[in-house]
């Protein structure tokens, strides 16, 4: 056995992605790329030029090696971006005008060559030309390469490390989890972070077990250390004895034959026991979870978060490359629908490098996120717009805008849209002239003016990780206040009353496509409240489709009358727990 004779320590953090995992630490902590500045003396000016140099050798190697890399793995044309990225360490502008900088005045050539990068950088990116707005990414690329070499700084990824690995880490961002190897991956631990962060929804998703919330782990433990992660408590034990293993090997093995209970029990129609239909959707980021949201039985997708197919390279994808992503997910889902969700990017998911875009907040949450950055940049709105547009001719597409406040942007967002079926009809270009349009009630404001928007809106798309974050003003990956995070506060169910009743009085449907919509003892609430659809990552729908299975629809009303006139959350709490365990152990 693996377990060391030092002392097994239990810690307790939040549960976030089920599954048990036994393996070595890797740490992985982030910190910015902190730029020095200082001053040169004219001595050292050559050895200065020279640490230039060899920095941009290094990365010349570092990216062929990568290229090649990638190009045995998944092909030539994918390997074709790091060709362009070559090309910007020759780049005599570039490079030419750090060292023109570098002479003219008496600082760092790091500092020089990041104030020259930055300049290209948001040049590029203003660019009203697709092809040349791309450079702008490449060359983010290069220059964050190029700093880590200057500052000797070792890249580390989360797929750039040997053997199989439990990662422990300060934080995690979205685009390092969505890049993670699941093959090395065996779980993930963070010391912040709560169930709803976006890096822990991809954890999900990929289904790599996660405990978040862990405080200050990662200055217990090191390298090496042994660690058994339980992503269903979300106990995390340090050096877990013979006993402790063992424990969990029967846990494991009664786990996997529950899951594998489900999963039988999936492939059956979704109808309560009397007789009520549900649609159980997925969430997806990537389109290589198709195959496995088919497999739990999903019907099409209810959200597609896009913003992932940028986090994913860190680079801006352009129109034709959405087009042919967001069209073979039309395909591959035929006659099942695909709700495609406009950038999301902003709040705890910025793209990290792209001063001309992003730069720091002091709350992101509450800053240039989701629809706002579209506006604010919109070009890529155009872009991806198109994309989703000429999608929608080669199957059922649906598209919707996340983070929709008021009236004004749902227009203004709308009035773009119109534009671009403009602009295609013009080109002779085909779409469906019908795609339907929804709107992401997330924001407290907007489910306010649930009426309003419900009459400019072809379906209404609840994002309970949001709207649930600002109504009860709950950083959603916040660890310290996660346990306040209350899917079931009596305001948040008032408010979710509401806007069922003014979408359904405007005739159109609602879906929850937050968390809240894959976790079995909030379903029947939001079903009993009268919600059409639910979304959720497709590992979860076995369990929520296996409650369906042992409900009835009229005890889910019920169960909402009985919390409606409760004003505590721990009381509704109690019900929805009761009401689950006894479905439960029904059955
Ligand atoms: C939500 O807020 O509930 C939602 C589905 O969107 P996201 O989690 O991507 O913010
Ligand atoms: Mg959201």
């Amino acid at each position: 056995m693996d377990a060391r004779n030092t002392p097994e320590i239990a810690v307790q953090g939040i549960a976030a992605s089920p599954g048990i995992a036994h393996g070595q630490v890797l740490r992985h902590i982030q910190c910015d790329l902190e730029l020095p500045v200082y001053q040169v003396k004219p001595e050292q000016r050559a050895a200065e030029q020279e640490r230039f140099d060899r920095a941009l050798l290094a990365t010349r190697q570092q990216i062929q090696r990568i290229k090649a890399e990638v190009e045995k793995n998944l092909g030539a044309d994918e390997a074709r971006i790091f060709d362009a990225h070559l090309l910007v360490l020759e780049d005599q502008a570039l490079i030419g005008e750090t060292e023109r900088e570098f002479e003219t005045g008496s600082i760092n050539i790091e500092a020089c060559f990041d104030k020259v990068a930055k300049r290209y950088i948001k040049a590029f990116s203003e660019i009203d030309d697709e092809y040349l707005r791309e450079r702008a990414g490449d060359i983010r690329d290069v220059a964050q390469r190029v700093l880590q070499n200057l500052l000797g700084r070792v890249e580390q990824t989360l797929s750039n490390f040997e053997g199989n690995r439990v990662i422990v880490a300060n934080d995690i961002s979205p685009s390092e989890t969505v890049g993670m190897d699941r093959n090395k991956v065996l779980a993930v631990i963070t010391d912040s972070g709560s169930r709803t962060s976006h890096a822990v929804i991809v954890a999900r998703t990929l289904r790599v077990p996660a405990v978040v919330g862990t405080r200050d782990l990662t200055k217990r433990i090191v390298d090496g250390d042994w660690v058994l992660v339980d992503g269903y408590d979300g106990a995390v034990i340090l050096n877990p004895s013979e006993q402790t293993l063992f424990r969990y090997g029967k846990i494991q093995v009664k786990r996997r034959n529950i899951e594998q209970r489900l999963l039988e029990a999936s492939r059956l129609p979704s109808v309560t026991l009397d007789g009520a239909g549900v649609m159980l959707r997925a969430n997806i980021e990537r389109t290589d979870e198709m195959e496995q949201v088919r497999s739990y039985s999903a019907k099409g997708v209810g959200l597609f978060r896009t913003e992932f197919l940028y986090l994913q390279g860190n680079r801006i994808p352009s129109e034709e490359e959405q087009f042919q992503i967001y069209k073979a997910a039309a395909e591959f889902f035929g006659d099942e629908s695909v709700t495609i969700r406009t950038l999301d990017l902003g709040g705890d998911k910025p793209m990290p490098g792209n001063p001309g875009m992003f730069s720091h907040e002091a709350n992101p949450f509450l800053g240039m996120r989701a629809i706002r950055f579209c506006l604010e940049h919109e070009h890529l709105f155009r872009d991806q717009l198109r994309a989703i547009l000429r999608a929608s001719a080669f199957g059922k597409v649906l598209l919707m805008y996340p983070m929709i406040s008021g009236p004004e942007e749902l227009d203004r967002a709308n009035e773009i849209l119109d534009e671009c079926r403009v602009e295609l009809r013009g080109r002779g270009v085909a779409f469906d002239e019908k795609m339907p349009v929804g709107t992401m009630i997330e924001i407290p404001s907007a489910a306010m003016l649930s009426d309003i928007l419900a009459a400019k809106s072809d379906f209404f798309s609840i994002g309970t990780n949001d709207l649930i974050q600002y109504m009860l003003a709950i950083d959603r990956g916040n660890e310290r206040i996660a346990h306040l995070y209350e899917p079931a506060h009596p305001a948040v169910l008032r408010m979710l009353r509401h806007i069922v009743e003014q979408a359904h009085q405007a005739g159109i449907k609602v879906c929850v496509c937050g968390e809240m919509a894959g976790d079995p003892r909030y379903v029947p609430l939001l079903l009993g409240l009268g919600v059409d659809e639910l979304s959720m990552a497709g590992s979860l729908i076995p369990a929520v489709k296996f409650l369906i299975r042992a409900m009835n629809m009229a005890d889910a009303k019920s169960l909402v009358a009985e919390a409606l006139k409760q004003n505590k959350t721990a009381k509704i709490k109690a019900l929805c727990n009761a009401f689950y365990t006894a479905r439960m152990t029904e059955k």
